[in-house]
């Protein structure tokens, strides 16, 4: 799910026009939104524009799409909205605000968290400036360029070739399982990865490797590559310090599974209907 392909991302508040803009009011992990029973809405400019004294930084210029505009403020915690606002998780507004503006929100916090780390130069400590034209920022003392940073990390649905789907469970999951997932290590392929994931935490070896999307997954850079792979052999033998149990399950006999917002359960949603239709 990625943003939305006319959405136009913008780098400053000149290129936006503010007073008519939609704003993202984020407060730690949770956006600013008016809930009805037919709608879940953002709040417009100008009914929190008396909030935007209270920033914590200054407003953060996102895009355009179609007519709207958007952009984010965060504010501290003990800031009184508007009556009709509310402060909610971001991952609950999955399926509540339109999608397109879910994304844009996630987008937000994805920036956010970046002008918050980016703030000093991790190399000599200077204090570092964004240019126009882009999300980078660039050290005033030693020139070091930044840009935000987007970490991978690999789903990987194991299946047996047939109806057969290897699942793992980590410790405080509950009932639900749900595939492996693991970062990619510098100097590694998408490809090795997916190998040595499924080998450390299952102990069991893997090919026929399958491409099966990806998402961004904002909290707070991953960014989730899925990939389908066929099992080929070995005995289960879980990596105890990720895992507390993995087991094969069947598309008929299918445990808890994640939330619909994740690429996993799309993953597996998507494996279920295949192996459904073929039966
Ligand atoms: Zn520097």
């Amino acid at each position: 799910m990625p943003l939305h392909p006319d959405f136009e991302r913008v780098y400053t508040l000149a290129a936006l026009p503010i007073n008519s803009c939609r704003l993202i009011l984020q407060r730690g992990g949770e956006v600013a939104v008016a809930r009805s029973a037919e709608r879940t809405t953002l709040p417009a400019h100008s009914d929190v524009a008396h909030l935007l004294e209270f920033a914590l930084e200054p407003v953060l210029p996102l895009g355009k799409m179609g007519e709207a505009a958007y952009a984010a403020v965060s504010l501290p915690e003990g800031v009184e909205l508007p009556s009709e606002y509310e402060f909610v998780d971001i991952r609950q507004l999955f399926g509540a605000l339109p999608l397109e503006e879910y994304l844009i929100a996630g987008y937000a916090g994805q920036i956010r968290h970046w002008t918050l780390i980016s703030a000093h130069c991790g190399s000599c400590g200077g204090t570092m400036s964004g240019v126009n034209k882009e999300w980078m920022r660039k050290c005033s003392g030693c020139g070091n360029e930044v840009y935000p940073p987007v970490c991978p990390a690999l789903l990987v649905l194991v299946h047996d070739g047939g109806d057969g789907l290897l699942m793992a469970h980590k410790p405080g999951w509950g009932d639900r399982y749900s595939i492996f997932a693991g970062f990619v290590l510098p100097g590694e392929s998408l490809e090795e990865c997916v190998h040595r994931e499924v080998l450390e935490e299952a102990g069991v070896i893997v090919n026929d490797l399958q491409y099966a999307g990806s998402q961004p997954w904002p909290f707070p850079h991953q960014l989730m590559i899925g990939f389908r792979a066929r099992y080929v052999s070995g005995e289960i033998a879980i990596d105890e310090e990720e895992l507390d149990d993995s087991r094969w399950f069947t598309a008929t006999t299918l445990p808890a599974l994640p939330g619909p917002l994740s690429l996993s359960r799309q993953m597996i949603d998507s494996w279920v209907n295949e192996v459904m239709g073929a039966i």
